[in-house]
């Protein structure tokens, strides 16, 4: 069997944020990174864009200011990011201001799924160049905790220290492990919302700040913006009865590939948190989630603003060239009626929101723009931690989204320093 002095489970940002770490401080280590796909799945692959200012991406429960801005600035040092200009920002917030709306002065950068996929070859590449082992298309089972030992689909491996990192898409994954090492959680936070589709001359601020990150009153916001050449796209998840459900989300190609298409798409997300008695944010997002997928034929909704204003469900004949202007770029989703499908409260503040957008920039209430419903974010993993390095049981680490210290590319990132410092730290 072979023993590393660092296991990683997870090739998102947040496990080669580790592996980064734990090379610059020790050449030496012995390091395997183990990926259940070819390609990590995160945001890496998908869109690519990244965030360099707390608090986004940063559970504030996990991070402070302080510390997240000193992590950020190691997360630049190895990924040299290309800061993107950004114009009448001062407009755009005074306007916001009046409502009682923050709009957040953001660094960011947008790569591109292609983009995306060019960044993790080169990333893999280096550490590869610096022995770090890559097993891809390995599975983790579980782990044998005494014996410092994990179980995949092909063989035992010996660790000294383990880092587990499986983003979203492992969140009950993690739930299994954390039940098998007697670590006790809650997850009892949920983002959930619409996913609004339109022209970007509906939607200009995209021109002058490529994320805007709107914060309403009633726990709203803007996520996750795509524009230029920017699709619509499903995820498909299993419950823990095995039942599937759909969310929607969002990805824009570089400039580099095409001349685009010339629409905008962004999540309007509210966060529920629940209080007592205290519920599963995950089970409730995964009724919402199979209500949908009911309501949908099996496909999450989307409904024209036009017809959700009139209080009209959208049918197969709102989506032609002739009475509005373009096509919906998810062409699988089932013409609908969101209300039907989400809670008044989520619905409401989410269109009081979008009433207050439309006042700051005027355009997105255009009877086109295209809801799609759900889009669902479970981060929320709140893990019993030991440390602040998010040790769970002596040596093994958890990183990452699915274990809630981050919500997006770059804080991912930087949670994988802080569990490396942990390890070095020993
Ligand atoms: C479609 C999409 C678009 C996104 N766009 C952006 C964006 O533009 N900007 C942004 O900041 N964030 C974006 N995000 C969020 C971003 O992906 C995450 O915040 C970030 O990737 C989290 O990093 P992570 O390392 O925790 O997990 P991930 O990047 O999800 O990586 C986890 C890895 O673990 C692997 N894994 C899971 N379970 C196992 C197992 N049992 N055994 C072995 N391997 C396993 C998975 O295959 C995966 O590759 C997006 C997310 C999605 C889904």
């Amino acid at each position: 069997m072979e023993i590393f002095d660092a296991v990683i489970v997870g090739s998102g940002p947040a496990g080669l944020g580790a592996a980064f770490a734990l090379l610059e401080a020790r050449p030496g280590l012995s390091i395997l990174i183990l990926d259940r796909e070819q390609y990590s799945t995160g945001g890496l692959r998908n869109d690519c864009k990244m965030n360099f200012t707390f608090p986004i991406g940063f559970p504030q429960e996990n991070w402070e200011r302080e510390e997240a801005e000193h992590y950020l600035e190691q997360v630049k040092a190895v990924l040299k990011p290309n800061i993107l200009p950004k114009e009448n920002l001062l407009t755009y917030q005074k306007r916001a201001e009046r409502l009682g709306v923050e709009l957040l002065n953001v660094q960011q950068t947008h790569l591109g799924t292609d983009g995306g996929l060019e960044l993790i070859k080169q990333l893999t590449t280096r550490l590869q160049e610096k022995d770090v082992k890559f097993a891809l298309k390995e599975e983790m089972h579980g782990i044998s905790e005494s014996e410092h030992v994990i179980h995949t689909d092909k063989r035992t491996i010996g660790f000294k220290s383990l880092i587990i990192a499986p983003g979203r898409q492992g969140f009950r994954f993690l739930q299994k492990i954390m039940d098998d090492l007697n670590v006790s959680y809650v997850d009892h936070i949920v983002d959930i919302g619409v996913r609004i589709e339109t022209r970007v001359e509906h939607y200009p601020i995209v021109t002058d700040y490529y994320d805007p990150k709107f914060m309403f009153p009633g726990k709203v916001r803007t996520f996750c913006t795509n524009s230029g050449n920017a699709y619509v796209v499903q995820e498909r998840y299993h419950t823990q009865h095995n039942e599937v459900y759909h969310s929607v989300n969002g990805h824009a190609y570089s400039k580099k590939r095409g001349s685009g298409n010339g629409l905008a798409n962004f999540a309007m997300l509210k966060t529920v948190r629940l209080t007592e008695p205290l519920a599963s944010g995950q089970q409730f997002a995964e009724i919402l989630g199979m209500q949908a997928d009911v309501l949908g034929g099996g496909r999450p909704l989307m409904q024209r603003v036009g017809d959700f204003r009139l209080g009209k469900r959208s049918k197969e004949s709102t989506f032609n060239d002739d009475l509005y202007d373009f096509q919906p770029t998810l062409k699988s989703a089932s013409p609908g009626d969101i209300s039907l499908a989400t809670p008044s409260k989520i619905l409401r503040a989410i269109w009081k929101s979008m009433k207050q957008l439309d006042t700051i920039i005027p355009g997105i209430l255009h009877p086109s723009t295209i809801m799609y419903y759900p889009e669902i974010k479970l981060y929320a993993n709140k893990p019993q931690y030991m440390d602040k390095h998010f040790q769970v049981v002596k040596d093994v680490y958890f990183a990452g989204d699915g274990a809630g210290t981050s919500r997006g590319i770059t804080a991912a990132w930087a949670s994988g320093i802080r569990v490396a410092e942990g390890i070095l730290s020993k």
